[in-house]
């Protein structure tokens, strides 16, 4: 569903195309694939799309996903994670909403909004007089994702969710443009502290 990089690889003179990962969700499935639940995991990585670098969209970024599988985990349990997180990032009258999406690995998917942490759900410039700013896209494991990694769907729910940090960062801190997260200008840097 993205644009993405390939590399060319020869080596004992075959060439072989080698994929940029275009989201962290590699990570998800070979945990799967290689333990059985209850499976709680979140994997950060870097992610490639081809796409022309602009203050709004780059050719590489960070992403989160979050995966757990257990028996009786539901939809609610995902949106309670979900509201939890937003409120401690972006504080305690913070509203979340989940609309309906499609994504080819979950079953129910959504994507969620939250409250536009400019005008707290008024209507602004910055959320286009909507109150609501995407956020992240989540769902519940398609039974199949299950199977096909020797999890058994009779048992086993889960739920997974991806979210992007500069997204994230962009949405907290208010960067105008994305291309200063990987300049390693320090004036830049130093406006954030690393807690110890
Ligand atoms: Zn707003």
């Amino acid at each position: 569903m993205q644009d993405t990089f390939f590399l060319a690889e020869d080596k004992d003179d075959v060439t072989r195309n080698i994929v940029l990962r275009s989201h962290t969700s590699s990570v998800q499935s070979r945990v799967m694939l290689t333990s059985q639940p209850p499976i709680r995991i979140i994997c950060p990585g870097r992610v490639y799309r081809n796409e022309a670098i602009t203050a709004r969209a780059h050719c590489f970024f960070h992403q989160i996903e979050g995966l757990y599988i257990d028996k009786n985990v539901s939809f609610a349990d995902l949106k309670q994670v979900l509201l939890y997180f937003a409120q401690e990032l972006f504080g305690p009258d913070t509203k979340i909403r989940l609309r309906p999406s499609y994504f080819p690995f979950t079953e129910p998917s959504a994507e969620m909004d939250v409250s536009c942490m400019l005008c707290g759900g008024e209507g602004c410039s910055f959320c286009k007089h909507t109150g609501w700013v995407e956020i992240l896209g989540c769902g519940m494991v398609d039974p199949n994702v299950l199977e096909l990694c020797g999890i058994d769907s009779s048992i086993y729910t889960g739920y997974a969710f991806g979210v992007g940090v500069e997204r994230i960062t962009n949405l907290k801190y208010m960067v105008k443009d994305l291309r200063m997260f990987s300049e390693n200008d320090t004036r830049f840097l130093e406006e954030f502290q690393a807690i110890h």
